[in-house]
Parts: C-alpha cells; sequence; structure tokens
C-alpha cells in the first residue's frame, strides 16, 4: 500500500507530518509502537489512519474526560460512526446502549479507571481487541505513580491479552518515561520513534518580578499587549477567578473578553466555555491545567504562567498549546521566589502523612466504616501484599489489620515519601531553570527530554535576547457574530452521548 496515496484519499493531507508514517508503517507491520511527537503534530491520525486495515476494536485509553469527548466528536464529525467514550460523564442508560453495542463499535475511549469495573471488563471479553491504544502515554509514569494508580494496573489487564498489539503515543517522555511505558504497557521490542519535540515558533520567556503586586501589574501590561487569543495558567482554581475579577475591572482591558475555567465548574459551563474560546468569542482564558489538553485551537498565539510549572513535562504541554498553525506565538513564565516555596507546598499538601495512611486503614480494615477509597492507599497496599505473596481477599481482613497496620501503613508512607521527594526534584529543577540566565532555554528544556542537537533559531528565548516587547501587537477587538450558545451545546451534548445505529 501506497501511505502517502492513501492519506490523500482517506484524509485529503498531502503529506504526512513528521513521524506520522513511520508509525502508521510501524503499526501496519504488526509491531508495538512508542510514538513521540510534538504537541498539535497529528498523533491521532497514527491510529485513525490503520484503523480501515486491522481489524477488532480499537480501544484507546485517555486521560481526560474533555479529550476523550473532544476525539469522539472530531471522529464523528470525520464521519466515524461507530464511536464511542465510556466514562464517568455517561449515564446509566448510555453505558448500558455502549455494552449491547460492543460488537459494532470501532473506536471505544477509555479511562484507565473504567478498566477496573466488572462490567467493562465482561463486555470487553465479548470482542476482539485489534489495537490496544495509550493516548498521552507519559501519564502512565507521571500519574500512575502519584495519584491515578489506574495507570498501573493496565499491565493487570493487559495480562489477559498477552497478544494485543500496542500502540503507545507522547509529546512529553523523557528516558525514564520511556521506560516506564515499556515496562506497564508490557511492549514487545517495540519499535521507537521519537521526533524532535522542539516546537521552533514557540519563544520561551521567563521574567522575575519582586512580588506579587509587580507580577499582577505586569501580567496587565502583557494582556494588553500581547497577541489573542492568550491562555493564562494559574496552579490553583482560586486563583484563575481571582485573576478575571482583577482583569476584568481594568479599564484598559474592557475590549477583550475575559474568562476562566477550572476543574470545579459544571459540565455545560466547560462546554461553553470551551466552544467560546475554540470560536474566538474568548479573547483571554485564565486557567488551570484542566483546560488545554484535547482543545483544538490552532491559532493560540500566547501562553502565559502566572504560576511556575511544577515540572517540565506540563512546561512542554502547557506552552506547546500555542501556534499549533506554526506561526509564531510566544510563552512567558511570571515568577518571583516565593512562588516556587507555594509550589514545593503544594507537592507537600498532595502527599499523604503517615498518620493519614494509617488512619485510613484503622477506618476501613479495622473500624470496617464506609469510608471513601483511596486509590493511590489500595494500590500500593495491595501490591505489598502481592510481593509477599498474599491472598489479597484473606489477608485484608480485621484480624491481620489489627496485628499489622503500623507495618503497612509505614511503608505506604515509603512510597509517598519517596514520590515526595521526586516531585520535590522536579519543582526544583524548574526553578533552577527559571532561574538561570546563562544557558538558553530551549537548550536546557530539550535537554531534560534527551534532545542535545538543537541548532540556533530565530525568536528562541530571553537568554538568547528575545524580548517580551518583540511580539507587542496594536490590537483592535474585531466584529463577532452573534451566536445561539444553547443550541450548539444541545448539539454538542448530543454529540458525544453513544453511537446509533442506522
Ligand atoms: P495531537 O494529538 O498530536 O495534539 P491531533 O491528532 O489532534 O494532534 O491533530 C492536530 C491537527 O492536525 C488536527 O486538526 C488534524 O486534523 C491535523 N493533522 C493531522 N495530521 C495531518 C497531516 N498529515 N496534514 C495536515 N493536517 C494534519
Amino acid at each position: 500500500m501506497n501511505l502517502k496515496d492513501e492519506l490523500q484519499k482517506r484524509f485529503g493531507y498531502s503529506s504526512f507530518r513528521k513521524g506520522q508514517e513511520e508509525i502508521i508503517s510501524a503499526v501496519l507491520s504488526k509491531k508495538d509502537v512508542v510514538g513521540r511527537l510534538p504537541t498539535g503534530s497529528g498523533k491521532s491520525l497514527c491510529y485513525v489512519f490503520p484503523a480501515q486495515d486491522i481489524s477488532g476494536l480499537f480501544l484507546i485509553i485517555s486521560p481526560l474526560l474533555s479529550l476523550m469527548e473532544d476525539q469522539v466528536y472530531r471522529l464523528k464529525m470525520m464521519g466515524y460512526k461507530k464511536v464511542a467514550a465510556l466514562n464517568s460523564l455517561r449515564t446509566p442508560k448510555e453505558k448500558k446502549k455502549i455494552f449491547l453495542q460492543i460488537r459494532d463499535l470501532k473506536f471505544l475511549f477509555l479511562s484507565p479507571e473504567m478498566l477496573q469495573s466488572i462490567q467493562v471488563l465482561r463486555t470487553l471479553q465479548q470482542v476482539m481487541i485489534g489495537l490496544f491504544i495509550v493516548d498521552e502515554a507519559h501519564c502512565i509514569s507521571k500519574w500512575g505513580h502519584d495519584f491515578r494508580p489506574d495507570y498501573l494496573k493496565l499491565k493487570d489487564f493487559l495480562k489477559g491479552y498477552p497478544h494485543v498489539q500496542k500502540l503507545a503515543l507522547t509529546a512529553t517522555a523523557t528516558k525514564e518515561v520511556l521506560q516506564d511505558i515499556i515496562l506497564y504497557l508490557e511492549l514487545q521490542q517495540p519499535k521507537m520513534i521519537l521526533t524532535s519535540i522542539n516546537r521552533e515558533n514557540i519563544a520561551l520567556l521567563s521574567h522575575q518580578v519582586e512580588d506579587i503586586k509587580e507580577k499582577n501589574l505586569y501580567l496587565k501590561e502583557l494582556v494588553k499587549q500581547l497577541p489573542k487569543p492568550m491562555l493564562i495558567y494559574c496552579n490553583r482554581r482560586k486563583t484563575t477567578e481571582l485573576l478575571r475579577a482583577e482583569l476584568e475591572t481594568t479599564k484598559t482591558l474592557s475590549l477583550w473578553n475575559i474568562h476562566c475555567f477550572h476543574g470545579g465548574l459544571d459540565r455545560s459551563s466547560k462546554l461553553i466555555l470551551t466552544e467560546q474560546f475554540v470560536s474566538n468569542e474568548i479573547d483571554i482564558m485564565i486557567c488551570t491545567t484542566a483546560f488545554g489538553m484535547g482543545i483544538h485551537k490552532d491559532d493560540i498565539r500566547t501562553v502565559i504562567h502566572f504560576d511556575p510549572p511544577l515540572q517540565y513535562e506540563s512546561y512542554l504541554q502547557e506552552v506547546g498549546r500555542a501556534g499549533r498553525d506554526q506561526y509564531q506565538a510566544c510563552s512567558i513564565v511570571l515568577w518571583h521566589k516565593k512562588d516556587f516555596i507555594q509550589n514545593e507546598q503544594l507537592i507537600l499538601y498532595e502527599h499523604l502523612d503517615f498518620e493519614q495512611i494509617r488512619m485510613y486503614l484503622n477506618e476501613k480494615y479495622i473500624k470496617l466504616e464506609a469510608v471513601d477509597t483511596n486509590k493511590f492507599i489500595e494500590y500500593y497496599f495491595d501490591l505489598l501484599l502481592q510481593q509477599e505473596g498474599y491472598e489479597l481477599k484473606i489477608k485484608k481482613n480485621r484480624g491481620f489489620m489489627e496485628e499489622s497496620i503500623d507495618f503497612y501503613a509505614k511503608k505506604i508512607y515509603n512510597y509517598t515519601m519517596h514520590r515526595k521527594q521526586l516531585n520535590m526534584a522536579e519543582c526544583r529543577r524548574m526553578r533552577t531553570f527559571f532561574e538561570d540566565r546563562t544557558q538558553c532555554r530551549r537548550k536546557v528544556l530539550l535537554a531534560y527530554f534527551d534532545e542535545t542537537n538543537v541548532s540556533k533559531q530565530e525568536n528562541c528565548c530571553d537568554v538568547c535576547g528575545v524580548r517580551t516587547s518583540d511580539f507587542y501587537v496594536k490590537e483592535s477587538k474585531k466584529q463577532r457574530p452573534s451566536f445561539n450558545w444553547l443550541q450548539k451545546l444541545n448539539g454538542l451534548l448530543q454529540m458525544s452521548s453513544p453511537i446509533k445505529t442506522e
């Protein structure tokens, strides 16, 4: 098969983007594949293209609801009808419909958590899985060890499918993360297709301020002067709301439509805000990192980090949301010294201490109270018991727990300490990155992802002489068509519900 001809025929694209052809070709030759492509470079095509050539269900593990819903929506817009997503947005009735129609599906999007459901596992047994795809596969390593252990349990699921072909796709994996992906997906001599993740059209700027007051003032200047559409990332929900209130009441900014987005909003608000941003009704979105992944907007010109990111991976991902149309874009991180201390506090707050772990085990297994399941504790507890060769059902009982609660709480705490230390080290590495004014930022960032052959480029970073003011523009607000958002929302809600059989 001539892949280029097929690309034109099937999708109307004249050429492959970097890495796509190699990945598709390896998938078609039945290999396990790891593909690392930069954000926005067309990872979805790597599994949509071969769907016509490989029989069986394509199971796609995806980390975020918004990402899944968007992929389902876009596949349906492309004419694929046999598509569905199983996640917490589905009502029991909708889930049942998907279970009943499983044999008719070609693409099924799932969160890793969904693979823990007995009903899902039983339903999947009725079909042949043609390709097991993990989108944003770095989440296995980045999230799996901390707050989404179900990512690590993909390994257990795959034990039931020893011969299934696998494809892992990511935009940000380091050597260690790639090793985790291979380990937890049990990839067999995978073909590794790792393209450069450098986004040449995005300038990387870091700007130190004295304190929060100066940061607020400078932000207003940037919001006024830098090109839109614009994303402003914050590490906390509350900050997005406070900033919105602050910017909205600034007279010089009244020209712009400013909103905020975070994980605490209800589903309809999230859908409407996303659509409004995508269709340029909103110029500036102040958001937590919950916003961005799976949003198809090619023309974001500016990404501002109001709080410095906690790790290189998230920095690269968030910055990478700008300039997908390949035109020049600008990213800038604002920081003062206290921000890094606050970031460390965020990490401390996220990790459980010994007493919290002990209390959980005590309430759940000794007092037998109905507590909310803590997946992190349960995952590591199961792992410990397995390592010791215990049969879980026998050992997770009251008598056993009374005797050994301190022992297991301590062991689980040791895991959390280990993770905490790693996260802290990443946070400190980020601090050094933003504070250092001697080395090209692009070179340092790419070296972290093991890319060393980086040539000099225009509009590189502040260390290489680029200034934020180089990107200042005089803009006037465009006239926008009026839009019936309620109608649009209803359409969207229907789109992402289960398949309709013709
Ligand atoms: P990613 O998952 O890597 O962020 P997507 O798969 O969402 O990116 O694709 C980004 C955009 O690129 C989509 O609009 C898609 O249609 C487009 N695209 C993908 N491959 C090609 C190609 N070979 N030529 C032109 N456009 C492409």
